[in-house]
């Protein structure tokens, strides 16, 4: 039903089809951005155009950056002999807030999950053996993927396909909470987790 009119509407649709906005949020939302000033839509309206199209993958290691490669891979002063994997540039930020891991990151873009279809091929797998191939200093891969069954899952499939090539796998360790998110657990936890890890 259209009690607001066309463009009200539409703006309720399209908030309403974000992750996590649901139909009250999304009216909200929408009332809340036609009572600002005009400018100040006018910079979130660019804001997000400007990110969408300037933001791209790193060609090393998948992250979402502005500019290829990303800082992380072209800082000489990071440890190029260690990669951590992670699932989500989230977790990435979540590992960079410890201030503890100064190695390199490599970005999968999910986990294997066969209920939604997400098969190895849709994540950066391929991407990350062929930066293997491709130089030889590294030395250690730490498996951080999320310590649930999808995380679990996408470390075992990846550590059976690194592990030929000889160099060290490993997978942080259990103190991150089973099922957690790591995005969302503290620092000091994740910290632990980094220096608990075992091999593969
Ligand atoms: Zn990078």
């Amino acid at each position: 039903m259209n009690y607001y009119g066309n463009p009200i509407t539409r703006l309720i649709e399209e908030l309403g089809s974000l992750p996590g906005i649901g139909g009250k949020s999304a009216q909200r939302l929408a009332f809340y951005l036609i009572h600002q000033p005009k400018e100040r839509v006018e910079q979130l309206a660019e804001a997000i155009l400007e990110a969408r199209s300037q933001v791209q993958y790193c060609s090393c290691c998948c992250n979402l950056t502005d500019e290829d490669p990303c800082p992380i891979c072209s800082d000489p002063r990071r440890d190029h002999t260690t990669i951590m994997v992670v699932e989500d540039p989230r977790d990435m930020a979540a590992y960079e807030k410890t201030k503890e891991y100064h190695g390199l990151y490599h970005v999968l873009h999910g986990a294997i999950n066969p209920m939604l279809g997400v098969g190895p091929e849709e994540l950066k797998i391929k991407e990350l053996l062929h930066r293997l191939s491709e130089n030889n200093t590294v030395q250690e891969v730490i498996l951080a993927t999320n310590p649930n069954v999808e995380g679990e899952a996408t470390a075992m499939y990846i550590s059976r396909l690194i592990k030929p090539t000889g160099i060290r796998v490993t997978r942080i360790a259990n103190g991150v909470p089973v099922g957690g998110d790591l995005e969302y657990i503290d620092e000091v936890t994740l910290s632990r987790a980094l220096e608990g890890r075992r091999e593969l």
